[in-house]
Formats: structure tokens, C-alpha cells, sequence
């Protein structure tokens, strides 16, 4: 098995963060697991200079180890672009076809986007939210898939706007199944791709490969097999499985070396007003709390207890955790957290 940290680099890691990363850090080395260290610095307009070396710096800081170099997302965009390639390739019947002539930077004018497969999307947010039922809690949007009825309606509408070069996200259909997995804090977890999940941009309208697309191909690629996050992805969970499949099916790690991931969604922690913890709240961020002087014990422990691996927010240091450790353990305190202000 191999278990990962994925931290996006748009600023210091809080409690919450910690929290997240110790359950996933404890999840791999409680089986003697690989743990890689993946910086998720895909979304550029999110990344800030130097926030890498803050997380690493940080991690080390706390115990937290991990195996090998860090892979950072940036260096892999061919890849992406690669699977996108292989998606477009695998149209069920092909639909009503249009040939692209300004897909992936200019770079693959003779990508075929299927209405079965991968197609152009012209929506702004404002369209499609419009267009869509209302956000759920976590924030998904449904797309309502007004640019995949388009394609099938009037082709040559669709084939005009890309050749007046018209900006376009690329979106992967959404069959009306579903996807079903079992989650190791919160149970079995069934999902309708067409209902839940709506058709999911794979690339952005400003070029940029969706975070979708770019875990589903890094935890394939870097055979990642222990997935623990917060329960705000368990839906994105279905949603890169069926990317996952896709891109099997498009001959990508066919082999049976690619065995199927499992998962573990944890509650949220909320800050003291109730809500969740981000990283422009600078009181629990870890500079903030090493600067003035709360230990690695100390957020070890206090993070520990939020797992329910303690019975109090004891300082421990993250190995003493090990014995503790279960998913059991985890899931019989399965609410949200809140946090106060000043927990040390
Ligand atoms: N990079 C994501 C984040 O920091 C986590 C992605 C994942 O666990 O799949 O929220």
C-alpha cells in the first residue's frame, strides 16, 4: 500500500491541515506503508511562493515523515495532457463528433471530443449557475450539461466557436450509474454521475488541468492505494473513481499492478464561530502557534485527541499514536470538530 500527503501550497498549514495529514500519516505507517509527499501546486493562481518549503519544513517539523522526493504537480503536465488525449480517444460510440481545432494549448488539433466522452464547454460560472439546482453543502455545482446538449443539437455551432478560438473548458460526461466505494470513517457511500456529479471540467477554460483529473492520474500513476482526506471530497471520491475508470478503460494502467484504492474521509474541524478552518484564519496556523512556542508535542496530541485516539489533548509525539490507531477508533467520533481561538 502507499498512503500520500497532498497539500496545496496556497498558504501555511493550520491544525485542521495537521489533523488531516497525521490521520493519513498514521493510516500508512500503522501497516508499514510507503507515504509520498505530492504538492498540489496545479491551480497557480491559488499557489504562494515558498508555501512548499513551509509545509515540508512543518511536516519534518512534527514527525511526519514521508518516502522519497516530493513530486510537485507542475512538473507533470504532459501527463495530464496525455490523459486527457486518452479520454478524448475512448468515445463509447462517438456520438456526434467535433474536431477541435484549438484544444489543449494549440497543441492537439486533431483531438475528436464525443458527446460520449469529452466535450467543449462554453459556460461561465454565471451560466452555469443559472442553469444549475441549488449548491449543496459542499459546495459542488452540478453541471447541467447545456453544452453537451448543444453538441448534439448543432454541431457545426460548436465546431464554429472553437475555430473563432472562443474559450472553452473541456467536460468528461457523466453517465446516468452509479458509483458505489466504502469509506472507512463514514460507511458505504453510493453516488449518481449524472445527479451528484453532473459532467466535470477535466481542463479549465484558462488551460489549467483540473484537480479532478490531476489526482485521479497521480494516484494512478504513483500507485497510491491509501486515500485519507476531509469528507468535503467524498463526493470528488466517486467522481475520481469513475475518471480512474475511464482512463483504464483508455488503456492506462490496464495491468492488474493498479489495485483499487481505499479511502478514509475525516469530520471537518470548524473554527470557534462554527465555521470550517482556512488558511486565511492565521491564529491556528503553524507559524503562528511555533511562534509563540507551542511544541510539536503539543499540535501532535491536540490533533490526536480530535482523531479520538486520545481520551485528551495530551502532547504525544505522532508515533506514540500507532498503537491507538484504527479507522474504528476514528469512526466512532465521526461529527464535526470546532476548534476555540486559543487551544493552547
Ligand atoms: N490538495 C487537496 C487539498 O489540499 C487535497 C486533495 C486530495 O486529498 O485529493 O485540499
Amino acid at each position: 500500500m502507499t498512503g500520500r500527503f497532498a497539500p496545496t501550497p496556497s498558504g501555511r498549514m493550520h491544525l485542521g491541515n495537521i489533523y488531516a495529514m497525521l490521520a493519513a500519516w498514521l493510516s500508512a505507517r500503522a501497516q508499514g506503508d510507503r507515504m509520498i509527499l505530492r504538492i498540489e501546486d496545479i491551480d497557480r493562481p491559488r499557489v504562494l511562493r515558498d508555501a512548499d518549503r513551509w509545509i515540508m519544513d512543518d511536516l519534518t517539523w512534527l514527525g511526519l515523515n514521508w518516502d522519497g522526493d516530493p513530486v510537485y504537480q507542475s512538473d507533470r503536465l504532459d501527463r495530464y495532457g496525455e490523459a486527457i488525449r486518452a479520454l478524448c480517444g475512448n468515445g463509447d460510440d462517438g456520438g456526434t463528433d467535433v474536431r477541435a481545432v484549438c484544444a489543449d494549448d494549440g497543441r492537439c488539433d486533431d483531438t475528436v471530443y464525443g458527446s460520449e466522452t469529452v466535450y467543449p464547454c462554453f459556460c461561465s460560472r454565471a451560466d452555469i449557475r443559472a442553469a444549475s439546482a441549488p449548491q449543496e453543502g459542499d459546495g459542488f455545482v452540478v453541471y447541467p450539461g447545456t453544452c453537451r446538449c448543444l453538441l448534439i443539437e448543432d454541431p457545426d455551432a460548436v465546431t464554429a466557436r472553437l475555430k473563432a478560438g472562443r474559450q472553452h473548458s473541456l467536460r468528461l460526461f457523466a453517465p446516468d450509474r452509479n458509483v458505489t466505494f466504502d469509506d472507512h470513517v463514514f460507511g458505504r457511500q453510493t453516488f449518481n454521475l449524472a445527479r451528484d456529479l453532473g459532467d466535470t471540467v477535466i481542463r479549465r477554460a484558462d488551460g489549467l488541468f483540473a484537480y479532478q483529473l490531476a489526482v485521479t492520474v497521480d494516484d494512478l500513476d504513483m500507485g497510491v492505494t491509501d486515500i485519507v482526506r476531509g469528507r468535503d471530497l467524498l463526493r470528488s471520491t466517486a467522481l475520481q473513481l469513475y475518471i480512474r475508470e475511464r482512463l483504464r478503460q483508455a488503456g492506462w494502467h490496464a495491468g492488474a499492478s493498479a489495485s483499487e484504492p481505499e479511502f478514509a474521509h475525516l469530520p471537518l474541524i470548524d473554527n470557534a464561530a462554527g465555521r470550517r478552518l482556512a488558511k486565511r484564519q492565521r491564529s491556528l496556523d503553524m507559524g503562528v502557534l511555533r511562534a509563540r512556542g507551542v511544541t510539536a508535542a503539543q499540535v501532535i496530541g491536540y490533533c490526536g485527541w480530535l482523531l479520538g485516539l486520545q481520551n485528551g489533548p495530551e502532547p504525544c509525539a505522532a508515533a506514540d499514536l500507532l498503537p491507538a490507531f484504527s479507522w474504528n477508533a476514528v469512526a466512532a467520533h465521526r461529527e464535526d470538530r470546532c476548534v476555540p481561538d486559543d487551544p493552547f
